[in-house]
């Protein structure tokens, strides 16, 4: 299958992804909720149509990099003006095409789809959390619309985001649920989208495995924020309700506890290292991205942990202004050091949200560099980290433009 952009980009003015013509699509491994590792032990330990579904999803996933690099690129050269929520869901109707058929814009009446509905009160829910917690306006903060597609493919077992567009399989029925019965799978991928649009985390190794971190936390803080649960009553479970009752396992990934979230005869054991002595080095999963997630996971579940109360109003503004610090190349070591500058500038220097993401950090290998806790969070941060790890993008480097 080849990959094309759906249209040619305007080469000034108000830029929007195309969504009215249909385009084929390819899913970058980093953005999906599935990891390909869980997807290839399907393939190899499940029976004959558990190994044509995982092999039809592990195809569909090969990486459109320079596609979604310039989407990435273009997020932080264009100025739009900024809008209301505005959420559209479409209907795939188990064909891979994208968009869809128009299923419900906003503020139109519940549909008999019970996807279509969940996909679009669980992408408002993102959207109300990111807005009363952080001020944000939508994934661009500019209030882009919110477009998802449901019943993407034949019993497809995953969700996406693809640089422009929520994508949701209706899972296999034997292994996965349907992907958009899970509101922190849905906020995981919308926050892929934020981090895009504030980061541009590049998608392979530590800084691949920091944008699944940070859609992880969102991802969580998001179910939190819903269920009115402090870090003490969280279970800190990412996919808890995707998994079917056939699967050994509570969710696909654990944050306080990773590597323990499932093991199970067709699906394997979880990979996921708590410490950085167990980094997993490997050329699968963009090496590594939905693997090592779990050194950062763990250290944002413990500096929750040891600040108690809601996570939301702790750490959770904690980790969206570090966001903020980071660009394209970030290494754990900048996430550590930009938290901590963070919770100083946020709560003080000294505070106990400080000390706590410190700790919380030593506690999976990770130390804030001693140059950054000489400097303190009174230096221009944004710039000695923008400056290194996040050149500016001129204009003639995005493919789009030129
Ligand atoms: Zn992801």
């Amino acid at each position: 299958m080849s990959f094309r952009p759906s249209r040619e980009p305007q080469a000034t003015g108000n830029w929007q992804p195309a969504t009215q013509r249909p385009y084929p699509v390819l899913i970058p491994h980093v953005c999906s909720i599935v990891p390909p590792y869980i997807l290839r032990a399907i393939a190899e330990n499940g029976d004959g149509q558990d190994r044509a579904r995982a092999l039809a999803a592990l195809s569909m996933s090969a990486s459109p990099r320079r596609e979604r690099q310039a989407l990435v690129q273009l997020a932080g050269v264009l100025v739009l003006a900024p809008r209301p929520k505005r959420r559209t869901v479409f209907d795939a109707e188990q064909r891979r095409v994208l968009p869809g058929r128009h299923a419900r814009g906003e503020g139109q009446r519940r549909t008999h789809d019970d996807a279509v509905n969940e996909a679009y009160d669980a992408a408002g829910k993102t959207y109300d959390y990111f807005r009363r917690v952080h001020g944000r306006r939508s994934v661009d903060d500019r209030g882009l619309d919110i477009r998802s597609t449901v019943h993407f493919g034949e019993g497809f077992s995953n969700a996406h985001w693809d640089g422009r567009q929520l994508i949701y399989g209706d899972g296999d029925g034997k292994y996965f649920h349907r992907f958009t019965s899970s509101l922190d799978v849905v906020a995981h991928e919308l926050a892929h989208g934020v981090t895009q649009y504030t980061a541009a985390l590049g998608f392979s190794g530590q800084c691949g495995a920091l944008a699944e971190h940070f859609s992880d936390v969102f991802g969580i803080l998001v179910k939190q924020y819903w269920l009115g649960q402090t870090a003490a009553q969280s279970d800190w479970l990412i996919g808890a309700s995707l998994l079917t009752k056939r699967v050994h396992g509570a969710a696909i990934r654990s944050m306080s506890a990773p590597g323990t979230a499932y093991d199970d005869p067709i699906l394997g054991c979880d990979p996921q290292p708590a410490h950085l002595r167990d980094y997993v080095r490997t050329r699968e999963d963009d090496r590594g991205v939905h693997i090592n997630s779990g050194i950062p996971n763990r250290a944002f579940s413990r500096a929750a942990t040891l600040l108690g109360g809601k996570a939301w109003e702790t750490v959770g503004p904690i980790w969206y202004r570090a966001l903020h610090e980071l660009g394209p190349r970030a290494r754990f070591q900048h996430c550590a050091d930009a938290t901590w500058r963070a919770a100083g500038e946020l709560f003080g220097t000294g505070s106990a949200p400080q000390d706590a993401v410190r700790a919380a950090w030593k506690d999976v290998g990770i130390d804030v560099s001693a140059a950054v806790l000489d400097d303190g969070p009174r230096l221009p941060v944004r710039r000695r980290v923008r400056d290194v790890f996040d050149p500016p993008v001129a204009a003639a480097e995005v493919p789009f433009l030129t």
